[in-house]
């Protein structure tokens, strides 16, 4: 839906008193579970981020009207199938931008509230962007006319205009979405080099971040080793992503039973069997059936969640009390 579309919408919602009434037909009990990524005013690398004025607007909301509790503690209410409370928040992020710890920190602070930083631990390591956002970056940026590599077809592609750049950025992007790390690696450097694009390296988390996150409060969570889509890569390759950045945590960070999160929607009944058997304590699905988790329609390896919008506070109202959600649901 178009932003300003919603802006209406969830307007027209809230003032005739329709969110409200939804409201008190939301389960008694169960929590939702929010996710962002990019805390920052623009799209860079085609990945819109929530403008942190707000996310602050929206911290204001959800603390009057909800109670926020670390990831932790919903999984708790899990593990002593004790009822989740009603109006219950848990909020996330995913990949490990840096704007969280430069933004999110100091308002998640200001707000007295926790959250989860679903980090992509190659991404840590080396302070490279997560592989599409890398080629989003670089077709953004890039001043050349014209693109010619095995992965953008057999004819050079124009890059003169915005359209240009996006669309041949997506159609890259599709055939890099079953590599494998080190085949996808190679061919983002040859990409760089014909875009003549270098992305930038400060973009994300660091390990030192990460650990002054947690002694604040915040969680750290797996999101991979490299953003591979795990469904879409083989079976062995997709183990070693999950192992991997569960090693990375527990050795960086100490922690031995961190949350998991798919990244970008690929994910398989056999892959969740195998992050529960690996140690980890909960994995978030990337799919959108359950708006509210509660003990009767989850458990800490079904959780789900609804994005964040880049938008004032009104929209969360309205993404929350589930307008959107049905009008989705209608329209799907
Ligand atoms: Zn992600």
């Amino acid at each position: 839906m178009k932003e300003t579309l919603r802006t209406i919408v969830g307007k027209t919602l809230i003032a005739s008193g329709f969110t409200r009434l939804s409201r008190r037909m939301t389960p008694k009990d169960g929590a939702v579970v929010l996710y962002g990524h990019r805390l920052a005013a623009d799209h860079e690398g085609y990945l819109q981020g929530l403008d942190p004025r707000f996310f602050d607007d929206q911290l204001t909301y959800l603390t009057s009207w909800y109670r926020i509790i670390p990831l932790s503690e919903l999984l708790g209410y899990y593990h002593r199938k004790k009822s989740i409370p009603r109006n219950t928040i848990v909020l996330t992020f995913d990949d490990g931008f840096r704007d969280n710890f430069i933004h999110g920190l100091p308002l998640l602070q200001r707000h007295g509230v926790s959250a989860c930083v679903f980090i992509t631990t190659d991404s840590i390591r080396t302070g490279r962007l997560p592989w599409s956002q890398r080629l989003g970056y670089m077709f953004q940026k890039t001043t050349r006319d014209s693109i010619l590599h095995p992965l953008s077809g057999p004819k050079p592609i124009a890059l003169k205009r915005f359209a240009d750049r996006k669309k041949a950025y997506q159609n890259v992007k599709r055939m890099m979405r079953r590599m494998v790390f080190d085949q996808r690696e190679e061919s983002l450097e040859q990409i760089s080099a014909l875009l003549d694009v270098v992305p930038p390296a400060d973009r994300m988390l660091t390990w030192d971040h990460c650990r002054e996150l947690m002694r604040a409060g915040i969680e750290i969570g797996a999101h991979t080793v490299s953003h591979a889509l795990l469904d879409e890569i083989p079976l062995e390759a997709a183990r070693a992503e999950i192992q991997g950045s569960m090693d990375a945590i527990r050795d960086n960070l100490g922690v031995e039973h961190p949350p998991f999160c798919f990244p970008a929607g690929s994910f398989s009944e056999e892959l969740v069997a195998m992050i529960r058997e690996i140690g980890f304590s909960s994995v978030f699905k990337p799919v959108h059936t359950i708006r509210i988790n509660n003990l009767s329609n989850s458990d800490p390896f079904s959780l789900q969640r609804l994005g964040l919008p880049n938008g004032p506070a009104h929209q969360l109202e309205a993404e929350l009390d589930g307008i959107f959600h049905l009008i989705r649901k209608v329209y799907r």
